[in-house]
């Protein structure tokens, strides 16, 4: 038996300082759907929990200002269903109500959704040395490179990893431009969402850039227009309780009937949340046909690698993103 000290924080402040003082063992908690479950597979062995799921205001979500914000431990379910994000940022709403089942979304908070590790099986399971794995034990291997390859990455991916990384929400919120509100030890600050992601290279077990004892305080995305010309497109095995295959979140702000600025994130196909900007400069000052949308999309791909079993994600990615584009600009007429 493992010994395992849990504490519940009342404020950034507390739980940060409880981080500090349990030392290497320490991990935070929110919704705990992805580390309980790490945990029960023996990927994360942590000593110390420190809960944050009830800090102070972190639950917060403003659509009154001029930026929406969402409070690190926001509920999928509550920030899914605020009646602004709704009706004004589809692109937002339908990346979380896509997203897992509702009862993971009741418990499941936005800030730990941005920093969930990645559904690989060579990941998840390789624990007692069957599978090699970089991210999970750096410098062993990646079995995933030349095996069951169907859901790997086609983007992205370095000869140490090829791992998809798995949420729905930062794709949408890498389209919209969104920052992240981080506060540590030495106080807060805030980077773009695209500085959260560390594309895999060598060192794949680092996936993030934020410091170990640093803490989603909160998420901004700034006001649009372009949100109402939104959406969310996701292509998996099921319906639903499943991670994307492909998915493409496109947001559209229109000059008259040609698209002024296009915003274009991929999941599902990619070792990070994707930009998609080879697709975006090609959309600018175009009308959007059929035509034009799998040109644009088919740029997207343009640096893709397939392995054994996943070249279909470049097709189907490409087709994805083109009904995305094609549905985002029929919202503006
Ligand atoms: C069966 C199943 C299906 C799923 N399907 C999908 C899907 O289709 N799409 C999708 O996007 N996701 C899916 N998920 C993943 C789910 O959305 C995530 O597990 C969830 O969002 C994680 O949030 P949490 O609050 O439970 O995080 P936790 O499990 O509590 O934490 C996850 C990680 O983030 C850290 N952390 C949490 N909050 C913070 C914070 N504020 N600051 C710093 N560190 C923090 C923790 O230390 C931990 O390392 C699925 C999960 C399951 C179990």
């Amino acid at each position: 038996m493992k010994p395992l000290s849990y504490v519940r924080a009342g404020t950034a402040r507390e739980a940060i300082d409880a981080f500090v003082a349990a030392g290497d063992g320490a991990r935070y908690i929110a919704g705990g759907t992805n580390l309980y479950d790490l945990m029960k597979l023996g990927i994360e062995r942590p000593a110390h929990l420190i809960d944050i799921a009830d800090l102070e205001g972190a639950d917060r979500i403003d659509t009154d200002g001029d930026r929406l914000f969402f409070g690190g431990a926001a509920l999928m379910a509550n920030v899914a269903e605020d009646p602004v994000v709704s009706r004004d940022y589809l692109v937002l709403a339908e990346s979380l109500s896509k997203a897992a089942s509702q009862q993971l979304r009741n418990m499941a908070t936005v800030g730990g959704n941005l920093l969930q590790r990645t559904r690989c099986p060579y990941f998840r399971n390789g624990v007692n040395g069957t599978y090699p794995c970089n991210k999970r034990e750096p410098g062993s291997g990646c079995a995933a490179l030349g095996g069951l390859d169907r859901s790997q990455a086609v983007l992205g991916a370095s000869e140490a990893c090829n791992a998809v990384s798995p949420g729905d929400w930062p794709v949408a919120l890498m389209a919209m431009d969104a920052t992240i509100e981080l506060q540590g030890r030495d106080g807060t600050r805030v980077i773009p969402i695209s500085e959260l992601y560390r594309p895999p290279s060598q060192t794949p077990h680092l996936e993030f850039t934020i410091g170990r004892e640093e803490i989603v305080t909160g998420i901004a995305v700034p006001k649009t227009a372009a949100g109402r010309n939104s959406v969310y497109l996701k292509v998996r095995d099921r319906e639903s309780y499943a991670f994307a295959l492909v998915s493409a979140a496109v947001a559209l702000e229109m000059d008259g009937d040609r698209v002024g600025q296009a915003h274009v994130a991929l999941g599902g196909v990619a070792t990070v949340p994707w930009r998609a900007r080879a697709a975006e400069a090609f959309l600018r000052g175009r009308t959007l046909d059929r035509e034009g949308a799998l040109a644009a999309a088919t740029a997207a791909f343009a640096d893709a690698r397939a392995g054994r079993h996943n070249a279909f994600k470049i097709e189907l990615g490409a087709r994805t993103l083109a009904d995305a584009l094609i549905t985002a600009g029929s919202k503006s007429q």
